[in-house]
């Protein structure tokens, strides 16, 4: 009996090991199209690999930007304590960081690939490198095998872990999506997600390089409805902003400007608090303290204590544009006027345009419909034999470990479901 897993990325290596573990004389084939496995671990958590979080497997699932409760077996059978235990069983040690993120220890992401590797090897998987899977062959509602750039190879079980579509340097070019509408499964729209936003405003490329820590973040319609709010840190881009509290907020973003109304998309606006740590009374005692300082000073040369100086005439150039004269003296600055600065520290706002392409997205959002997968096993409902794991079904989320255990725990489900089922037949 043999498995064919499609796919070495963490979902592919994560099942690989779960059939051969389960059904130890089945043949247990991985196929991968680049010349070596987990091109895109390599790249995970800036090259360190942010390889799973380690808070409750329960608060996983608020983690999840969509489709959550299709993960609810998979993140039971497989947690997050089981890839730390898995991985160091083979050599990669593990630590906890800040937001609960595991690294390994090498701070190196090819420490996992390593790591699962050498679990690869020693369970007798066999690997092919620069194989392309073209078709999967299916017949009466069952697999049969696939065809590939070398040749037809039959099998019982095809497992798909072939990624989504971002970053396809890495090999991720949404081949998946293709086998699943083939074979007669809904794939829902696929778009960028946890990437950078663009902008409409052109002051932003004045901004460029420039981040800013400790900020806070709202993103509300034209109507004032909040979609979602974050504290951390941010950086401008030529036309648009990227950091942490952006790539998060994109997740939603995305599906909110996909999902439903694309009238939305012109109207999101990212409202930027730069001083979230102060109080209204504090921020205003601080701008007097700071014009104090600077009396002989015109207010336009007043902010170096309060602002970044990149930030400083993009700042006062939307002073002006309020009508505020930024060239009188700071003495003659009056409340009201001191008022509508205080308004634009708390209220910087960016408008968006867009997001970045799926080249740049950690993730993508969309994928095959959860509908038409077992979540109990992995398997499509209509074909016998065909499994789904990891980013190219519709489920994502946040950045900070989950994308990944999501990719290990839907691979070892659906690694140990294939390998039973062929127990159960042979
Ligand atoms: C820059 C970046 C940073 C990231 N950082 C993090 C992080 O720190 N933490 C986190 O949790 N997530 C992170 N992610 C997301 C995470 O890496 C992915 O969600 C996860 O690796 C997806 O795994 P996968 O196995 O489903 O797919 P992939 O890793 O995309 O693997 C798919 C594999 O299938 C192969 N393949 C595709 N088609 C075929 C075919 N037809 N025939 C043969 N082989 C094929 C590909 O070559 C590839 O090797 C990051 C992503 C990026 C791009």
């Amino acid at each position: 009996m043999r498995i064919i897993v499609i796919g070495g990325g963490a979902a592919g290596l994560m099942a690989a090991i779960a059939a051969k573990e389960t059904a130890a004389d089945a043949d247990v084939v991985l196929i991968e199209k680049n010349d070596k496995l987990g091109k895109k671990i390599f790249i995970t958590g800036k090259g360190r690999g942010n390889l799973t979080n380690a808070v409750a497997i329960e608060d996983f699932f608020p983690q999840y930007v969509t489709n959550p409760r299709f993960l609810y077996s998979a993140l039971y059978d497989f947690t997050n304590q089981d890839t730390i235990e898995l991985l160091e069983a083979h050599g990669c040690r593990t630590k906890v960081e800040r937001g609960d993120r595991v690294f390994p220890v090498s701070d190196h992401a090819y420490s996992i690939t390593d790591a699962l590797k050498h679990s690869i090897k020693k369970l007798g998987v066999e690997i092919r490198y620069k194989t392309e899977v073209k078709k999967i062959e299916l017949r009466d509602g069952q697999v049969r095998g696939v065809v590939t750039d070398r040749g037809f190879l039959p099998a019982d079980a095809v497992i798909v872990a072939t990624g989504g579509r971002s970053y396809p340097s890495t090999g991720s070019t949404g081949d998946g999506y293709r086998f699943a509408e083939e074979a007669g499964l809904q794939v829902t729209e696929t778009y960028p997600s946890l990437v950078a936003l663009e902008v409409h405003e052109p002051d932003a490329y004045r901004l460029k390089g420039l981040s800013l820590r400790n900020i806070a973040i709202d993103i509300r319609d034209e109507d004032g409805k909040s979609y979602y709010r974050d504290f951390g840190e941010l950086e401008f881009m030529e036309s648009g902003l990227r950091g942490p509290v952006i790539i998060s907020a994109s997740a939603v973003v995305t599906k909110l400007v996909n999902a439903s109304d694309h009238k939305k998309w012109k109207l999101l606006t990212v409202h930027i608090d730069l001083k979230p740590a102060l109080e209204d009374a504090e921020l205003d005692r601080r701008l007097l303290r700071d014009f104090d300082t600077y009396r002989n000073k015109e207010l336009r040369n007043a902010f170096s204590e309060l602002l970044p100086s990149q930030l400083i005439p993009v700042f006062t150039a939307r002073l002006a544009a309020q009508g505020i004269d930024i060239n009188r003296k700071v003495t003659e600055v009056d409340r009201e006027t001191r008022k509508k600065i205080a308004g634009l520290i708390r209220d910087f706002s960016f408008t968006i345009r867009g997001t970045g392409s799926f080249k740049e997205a950690i993730v993508t959002q969309g994928g095959v419909a959860v509908k038409e997968l077992n979540p109990k096993t992995m398997e499509a409902k209509k074909v016998k034999g065909l499994y789904f794991a990891g980013e190219v079904i519709d489920v994502d989320g946040y950045t900070g470990g989950f994308n990944m255990q999501m990719a290990f725990s839907t691979g070892h489900l659906a690694g140990k479901s294939a390998a039973e089922a062929l127990n159960y037949k042979y």
